[in-house]
């Protein structure tokens, strides 16, 4: 039950394709006795729920096979790359129970080789320094099904090359003014190919580098060369990279030809990438863009927001690490695109909370109920199941006296004949504590009720009818005497459509929910006060899960954060369900 607590299930998921080449290639002697994956996420903003599908898979794969998972920034672009964005990486991995051990390492590490290899392509005649603008360089770089024009540039004399290159590492050059481009095939049906930029001008200081350097290698130059010197075996990413993949093989034969592939177990470890489909969820965005959007314009109260698919927000939220890595096991690993319906991201945190989460009671919408036939002053107490789920969980004392809170939806002055609550004349179980006979309410001139009225069974203390008759329906309740008024967060989804993205017209800022988030007080059964973080969500009975908010508790007084609703029942009657 301990947030940390992230032994995943053990998966009975059949073998996906990605796992399949892993086994081929370790079959094959390819891999030199150890398989090496990696996850590289960029320290530009926060994880979330797409990554934790990628970090499952690649630390996943890892452990799997017996081999290691190297965490590796790729801190490639200095100008939103940050520190808080790195440490935090690293706390969401963690959160989520997986472990990089010593293999801990940047892009920035490389930077060196990175551009002695640089020099060494340019030296070979397979790169050189073009001025064309950015603009030129797009109309230069064509469309697939024409061949592309080549830039002037690209017969420049390797050693006219090399000073120009080491002008622009030396900075004389101003931002954009050049780059560094591959010579590779202008005509390539692969626009990837035609001749794709190494290295680009950038004199934002790098948050850990400075000002060292004013080049910065591209993400398709780095990414080979960082996998290759890691002795990376298997290299998974997101669709989107696939038509990279001829580039990045390009790069890691130029590695090979200069002899700086790794060996291990005598066989030189040659990096391959395979690409697999993103996890898109509805109703959210999941593009970091947006989302830092969301963070800037102070739509949301900040990346761990508890509506924000961010991992930290999820963490805020409520949700379980161990549901979230059932969430992406199920979700499986395929090319095929699509969108996961958020539901099912919903029922995997419920399923775990279900097992998990201790029972209590509270009360949201309150309406008075009096016991008439108990004294004022009289109090009873009675055994409360901590989790049906988990018999170990024990059991808690709960007082109650005359005056009980209850919901105000579990009552109906007039209602049909399938409504088992409250009702004039109708009987229910307060839940283990007694039946009672609800004889009578009063009103507001509106309407409002303000008072239930009834009778209880002492003789049904507990909760059982005496003489065994079936009572339908059971209702929570708070007593009146000792609530503890509790503020609450209802978080719903965070979007009001299910494809904010759909339409690229229309502003996704305008489809928020306006309803994502209604502050609320929880009338709530004392022991309530001692909720903290670390001990998990607990269920409000009925109502649904709730989590002690990390940042805004205070200990002894917890502020909660709605984690999931339940399956309401009402809601299926109503459907004739
Ligand atoms: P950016 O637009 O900044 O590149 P990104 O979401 O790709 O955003 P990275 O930090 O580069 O962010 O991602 C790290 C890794 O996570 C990459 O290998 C990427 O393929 C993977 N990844 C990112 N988004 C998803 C997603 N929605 N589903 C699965 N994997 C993802
Ligand atoms: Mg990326």
């Amino acid at each position: 039950m301990s947030e940390n607590d992230t032994g995943a299930a053990p998966s009975a998921a059949p073998k996906h394709f990605l796992e399949q080449w892993i086994e081929d290639d370790v079959a094959a002697g390819r891999t030199g006795g150890k398989v090496v994956t990696r996850f590289p996420p960029e320290p530009n903003g926060y994880l979330h729920i797409g990554h934790a599908k990628a970090i499952c898979l690649d630390f996943g794969m890892a452990e799997k096979f017996g081999g290691e998972c190297h965490l590796r920034l790729d801190d490639t672009n200095p100008t939103k790359e940050s520190d808080e964005f790195a440490e935090n990486i690293k706390e969401d991995i963690r959160w989520l129970g997986f472990d990089w051990g010593e293999h801990f390492y940047s892009a920035a590490d490389y930077f060196d080789t990175m551009y002695e290899i640089a020099e060494r392509l340019v030296q070979t005649g397979r790169a050189y320094v073009c001025f064309l603008s950015q603009e030129e360089w797009k109309k230069h770089r064509g469309i697939p099904t024409e061949p592309g024009i080549p830039s002037p540039w690209r017969d420049t004399p390797p050693e006219e090359n090399l000073a120009r290159l080491r002008d622009m590492k030396a900075g004389k050059y101003k931002d954009g003014e050049c780059c560094l481009r591959a010579k590779i095939d202008m005509a390539s049906p692969n626009i990837h190919f035609r001749d794709p930029v190494l290295y680009r001008i950038n004199r934002l200081p790098h948050y850990h580098l400075g000002t060292k350097w004013c080049i910065y290698p591209m993400y398709d130059f780095a990414h080979p060369i960082e996998d290759a010197l890691e002795g990376v075996t298997h290299s998974m990413c997101t669709l989107e990279f696939e038509v990279h993949r001829p580039l990045y093989d390009w790069v890691v034969d130029r590695m090979d030809e200069m002899g700086m592939l790794v060996e291990r177990g005598g066989v030189k470890i040659r990096p391959h990438q395979r690409e697999f489909s993103r996890l898109g969820i509805s109703y959210t965005v999941m593009s970091k863009r947006k989302l830092a959007e969301l963070v800037e314009k102070g739509l949301v109260s900040g990346w761990d927001d508890p509506r924000m698919p961010t991992l930290c927000g999820l963490r805020r939220r409520g949700y379980p690490a161990r549901a979230v890595r059932a969430f992406c096991e199920g979700v499986g690993i395929t090319k095929f695109i699509s969108t996961t319906d958020v539901g099912i991201l919903e029922s995997a945190v419920r399923d775990e909370l279900n097992k998990s989460a201790p029972r209590r009671m509270a009360v949201l919408d309150p309406v008075k109920l009096v016991i008439e036939n108990m004294a004022p002053g009289e109090t009873h107490e009675c055994d409360a199941v901590n989790n049906p789920e988990d018999p170990a969980a024990g059991t808690r004392k709960v007082r109650f006296g005359r005056e009980l809170w209850v919901e105000r939806a579990d009552f109906m002055k007039d209602p049909p004949k399938k409504f088992h609550r409250l009702s004039p004349g109708r009987e229910v179980r307060l839940k283990y504590a007694c039946l009672f006979t609800c004889t009578g309410f009063s009103e507001d001139e509106n309407g409002n009720v303000t008072e239930i009225r009834g009778t209880w069974d002492p003789a049904s203390l507990g909760g059982n009818a005496p003489d065994g008759h079936a009572v339908r329906g059971t209702i929570h309740w708070a007593d009146a005497a000792t609530a503890l008024a509790l503020p609450v967060r209802l978080y719903d989804r965070l979007f009001s459509v299910e494809n904010p993205d759909a339409d690229p017209d229309r502003d996704f800022k305008e489809l928020l929910n306006p309803e994502s988030r209604k502050d609320a007080t929880a009338l709530c059964e004392p022991a309530l006060a001692a909720a903290v973080p670390a001990d998990g969500a607990v269920q409000f009975e009925r109502l649904g899960y709730f989590f002690p908010d990390p940042i805004d508790s205070k200990p002894g007084a917890p502020v909660f954060n709605r984690t999931a609703t339940l399956r309401d029942s009402w809601a299926k009657i109503a459907k004739g369900g």
